[in-house]
């Protein structure tokens, strides 16, 4: 975990200064559809504070917030009408993980089948 950085993307986009594709928003949290879409749907959905990752926000938010960011993830899902078709939920950290934006986000995918989990699926090493 690292400072939060107040000048990340999404904390832009949550104090307004940068506008988004807006999906939902309520007290825990924002959605909007990603810039650079990986599947006919694919929708961020993010926090309110300042959490960097999954790790900080499970140690650092209270109960009541972490519930409600998750009850706010499975609301948009409903939302997007995935329910029935499926979806994947992706949460990416650290240099391994390839995480980009420092505010913690779930990416909610789907809209086709997405296949395997990553694109060396089959590695084995
Ligand atoms: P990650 O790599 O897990 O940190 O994901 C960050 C995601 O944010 C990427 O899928 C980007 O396409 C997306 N993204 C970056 N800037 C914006 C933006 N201004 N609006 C919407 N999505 C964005």
């Amino acid at each position: 975990m690292s400072e939060y950085d107040r000048n990340n993307i999404f904390a832009r986009i949550l104090r307004g200064e940068i506008p988004c594709k807006k999906v939902h928003e309520d007290e825990y949290s924002l959605s909007f559809h990603d810039i650079h879409p990986a599947a006919p749907v694919h929708v961020l959905v993010i926090p309110k504070g300042e959490f960097t990752c999954f790790h900080d926000f499970i140690e650092l938010a209270e109960s009541k917030r972490i519930q409600g960011f998750n009850q706010s993830v499975k609301h948009n899902i409903k939302l997007l009408g995935l329910i029935d078709g499926g979806y994947r939920l992706i949460s990416n950290f650290g240099y391994n993980g390839s995480q980009t934006v420092p505010h913690y986000h779930v990416h909610i995918l789907g809209g086709k089948q997405l296949g395997g989990l990553l694109p060396f699926d089959n590695l084995t090493r």
